[in-house]
């Protein structure tokens, strides 16, 4: 599967989602001058603040999950699923 670079003119355009100061490409993570990082997971910036309350239930799972990820544990399977919220049964049968 081909995954498409994060481009220079959206890179351009994102800020940190703390304090609004421009991102730079450090490696996996968008960084901000003030050391907020934001891991890029198959190119796709996850802006989740783990210091922030969560209003959906898989987001603490899904930046669990990207963390592990840009660190170099890739998920059980590639489509991310346990950031999904369903379970085996649901996984399998592909019903909710
Ligand atoms: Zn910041």
């Amino acid at each position: 599967m081909e995954t498409k670079k994060l481009s220079e003119s959206l890179l351009q355009i994102l800020v940190c989602p703390r304090d609004r100061e421009p991102l730079e490409r450090r490696g996996s993570f968008l960084v901000c001058p003030c050391g907020h990082d934001y891991p890029i997971v198959e190119e796709v910036p996850v802006f989740l603040l783990e210091d922030k309350e969560q209003t959906i239930a898989i987001a603490k799972e899904s930046l669990t999950v990207a963390r592990q990820f840009v660190q170099g544990t890739p998920p059980e399977d590639r489509f991310f699923t346990s950031t999904l919220g369903i379970n085996a049964a649901e996984k399998k049968s592909g019903a909710r």
